[in-house]
């Protein structure tokens, strides 16, 4: 074996494989695999069923740390920490690690990953989008900030994830393989074991893909970036509705809950003067009459290198009051962490312009 193998990014079956290869039972794979995605561990000395000398063959042909928290910044405001991580080639990414205390005290922790370490599709008002296209994020590297967080929600004392969302940086439908064995990887029992109802990806709305996602057996919440809702708009907004305009991407999303039962949502940020009028309120009602839908209203976070101002919050309410009013569910979601640069691609934006 020339190359270090990423453990990370190993499935279970691969990982028996690997073991073998090692000329190990196969036990010891499940052993390791437990180790790798169940306890999110980062270091073989911790693996402490595996002899100090099996630790040191493992640690000769395989590596465990994917990615290097070298910022992490806790809001002062909400229970909301970000992590800026470095990667083996000297990349950046972002997550954002969040604490949703609830009433029965089942309190919730979420994570939103990233999948890219830039995005293709150039979203105007988007912070990732003005970086440019990246590279996919490994496997490894997705499965490490959640297993990162963790490890961090040990530290301050939160409960660990019970949800993850890929909606950091990047557009994880255009890093299909990796993002479902991630998906695989948070399911598995001897992983972290979460539902596909906990787990949720955000496309900008890439319709081959929200087909195949479709087609899975245990498909993940779907949440669609939809911030418009006539096409003249949305194009203007989001050059993918050019290649896949609403009416396509309404049919792919009806396929969606026709195969998986799910609720899609809709996010829809709020830009001042840009999408928050009544007449376009109007225009989403009628987009979303009679479909399984939920509408998540996002004030926009203003990012100077979009120049795209938030409406204000009484534009909002006034806003969300006729989409309730019609019948549709309609949530408006607070941005978290406005003191720490939480906003998907702004704190790596902000690093690189040194400011
Ligand atoms: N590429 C995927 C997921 C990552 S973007 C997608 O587009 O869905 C995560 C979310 O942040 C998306 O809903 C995106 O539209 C939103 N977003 C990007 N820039 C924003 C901004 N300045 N204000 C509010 N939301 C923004
Ligand atoms: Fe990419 Fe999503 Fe940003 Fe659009 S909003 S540029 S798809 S990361």
């Amino acid at each position: 074996m020339s190359e270090k193998v990423d453990l990370r990014s190993l499935n279970l079956e691969e990982c028996l494989t690997f073991v073998k290869s090692l000329g190990w039972p196969s036990f010891r794979g499940k052993q390791i695999f437990s180790w790798v995605h169940q306890k999110g561990c980062s270091d073989f000395s911790a693996m402490t069923n595996l002899s100090k000398e099996q630790r040191i063959v493992l640690a000769e042909h395989a590596f465990l740390r994917t990615v290097t928290i070298t910022d992490c910044q806790r809001s002062q405001k909400d229970e909301t920490v970000k992590f800026l991580f470095s990667l083996a080639d000297g990349q950046t990414i972002e997550s954002v690690l969040m604490l949703f205390r609830q009433k029965d005290g089942h309190d919730r922790t979420t994570c939103c990953i990233s999948s890219q370490t830039g995005c293709p599709l150039g979203c105007k008002f988007c912070g990732t989008g003005t970086l440019g296209a990246g590279r996919n994020l490994t496997v490894g590297e997705l499965v490490g900030q959640v297993y990162a967080a963790n490890q961090h929600c040990k530290e301050i004392g939160w409960p660990f994830l019970s949800n993850i969302v890929y909606m950091g940086m990047g557009e994880p439908l255009l890093n299909m393989t990796n993002v479902l064995k991630s998906l695989a990887l948070f399911r598995h029992t001897e992983g972290q074991h979460l539902s596909g109802r906990h787990l949720t990806i955000s496309t900008c709305g890439l319709v081959p893909q929200i087909l195949a996602l479709a087609e899975e057996e245990n498909p993940p919440e779907l949440a669609i970036s939809l911030h418009a809702a006539t096409d003249e708009k949305r194009s203007a907004l989001m050059p993918v509705n050019r290649k896949y305009p609403l009416a396509e991407l309404f049919a792919a999303c009806s396929v969606y809950t026709n195969k998986t039962g799910r609720r899609i949502t809709y996010e829809y940020a709020m830009f001042q003067g840009v999408n928050d009028s009544m007449e376009d309120a109007q225009q989403l009602i009628s987009l979303l009459r009679g479909k399984l839908a939920h509408v998540n209203l996002i004030p926009a976070n203003y990012l100077p290198q979009t120049g795209f101002y938030p409406s204000d919050s009484e534009m909002i309410k006034k806003f969300a009051d006729k989409i309730e009013k019609s019948g549709l569910a309609v949530s408006i979601r607070y941005s978290r962490g406005q003191d720490i640069a939480a906003a998907c691609g702004q704190l790596k934006a902000q690093k690189e312009q040194g400011r």
